[in-house]
């Protein structure tokens, strides 16, 4: 996709993407087998990880529900430039591991893992392997495994969705695009 539109992403849309990620995965078996789910460990070995909600994503969350922990999180420490604040809170959670997760309620970062979006420099997103710094090991990443071309264009396709939003979009430009 191209181009930037200003539409806001409702709790509805929110929920719609929840569905498109919700059962799709990145290898034909549970890869948390292999790994011992060090993604969804991470929090046993360094209390400060955990996932940033997308702009309004909180819209689908309570958050007095006990199963995540919530801070808010400053757009500068995130990437963001240096005065540009999103017109809504970002969000920074925690969760206490998968004995406790409400799956149906992961939340996006948890869904797209190992890949990312990236806006390239020409407007289009790509999806890509996620390169960021991490407290764990996932064996997709080092080991260069193949990911399910479902899984991939299922993330595709949601954030074709979420794009539409602008605030999304900056979110996406700022905190993950890099260099392209
Ligand atoms: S995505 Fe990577 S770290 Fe997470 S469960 Fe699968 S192989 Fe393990
Ligand atoms: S919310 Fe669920 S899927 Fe996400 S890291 Fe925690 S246990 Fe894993």
């Amino acid at each position: 996709m191209t181009g930037k539109l200003n539409a806001m992403i409702d709790k509805e849309t929110f929920e719609k993407v929840y569905s498109i990620l919700g059962g799709v995965t990145p290898e034909d078996f549970d890869c948390g087998s292999i790994c011992g789910q060090a993604c969804c460990r991470a929090i046993d070995t360094d209390p400060d990880s955990g996932m940033i909600l997308l702009p309004g994503e909180d819209s689908v969350h309570e958050l007095t529900d006990p199963w995540l922990s919530w801070e808010d999180i400053d757009p500068e420490d995130i990437g963001y430039p240096e005065g540009e604040k999103p017109p809504v809170q970002l969000w920074f959670v925690k969760c206490k591991g998968p004995e406790h997760c409400k799956r149906s309620k992961r939340p996006i970062q948890c869904r797209i893992f190992p890949l990312l979006p990236r806006i390239l420099k020409n407007g289009k997103l790509k999806i890509e392997r996620n390169n960021m710094e991490l407290p764990y090991s996932c064996p997709i990443i080092d080991g260069n495994a193949a990911i399910k071309p479902e899984f991939e264009e299922a993330v595709k396709e949601a954030f074709t969705i979420l794009l539409a939003d602008k605030d999304i979009w900056d979110f996406v430009k700022y905190c993950y695009s890099d260099e392209q």
